[in-house]
């Protein structure tokens, strides 16, 4: 198998014999690597917690077509709740729920710049060792440095959060956070 980039996250990997499982902009070798993850995270109870961390670090990371503006603004949304603000999963779920559709005033998240880590270190972390730990402190690694990459983007993302949340804070914070 030849290798190539994933075009969102820059993951090099052997091309995958099957196709892509979501319309995102990632290599379905890429998606074959995130699918391992999930199944490992949702064979383990206790790492359903970062389901949500999950699903949106690699939305930020896969910006642009053909992932939908919807995901990567939700995926910014919940990098910045959970990792900034300590908002729980279940907490920024609420927030997307919140958020509905994209408003034409929404700021268009359009670049992905490359982050030091991928989902490829989730999984050696976690599921490639067995280990439950290692995924949860992936999953945070990997999420943290997503986050980061976006840095220039951090304003707008804030100022989207406040538009769209300000006096509904309580639903954030209903349930327990990631971060003391
Ligand atoms: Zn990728």
């Amino acid at each position: 198998m030849p290798d190539s980039a994933c075009p969102g996250c820059g993951l090099v990997l052997p091309d995958a014999d099957r196709p892509q499982t979501e319309r995102l902009n990632a290599s379905a070798a890429c998606q074959v690597v995130h699918d391992r993850v999930a199944a490992f995270e949702a064979d383990h109870l206790p790492l359903a917690r970062f389901r949500q961390l999950r699903v949106d670090a690699y939305g930020a990371q896969h910006a642009g077509p053909p992932t939908p503006a919807i995901r990567v603004a939700y995926g910014l949304v919940g990098l910045h709740l959970a990792l900034d603000r300590g908002v729980s999963g279940t907490g920024v779920r609420s927030a997307h729920a919140l958020m509905g559709r994209p408003d034409p005033d929404w700021p268009r998240f359009a670049a992905a710049p490359r982050a030091e880590a991928t989902v490829l270190d989730v999984a050696a972390a976690g599921a490639d060792a067995g280990s439950g730990l290692g995924h949860a402190e992936g999953v945070l690694r990997w999420a943290v440095s997503v986050w980061r990459a976006w840095s220039t983007a951090h304003a707008e993302v804030v100022t989207l959060t406040g538009r769209l949340f300000t006096g509904q804070e309580r639903f954030w914070y209903s349930t327990d956070r990631y971060l003391p």
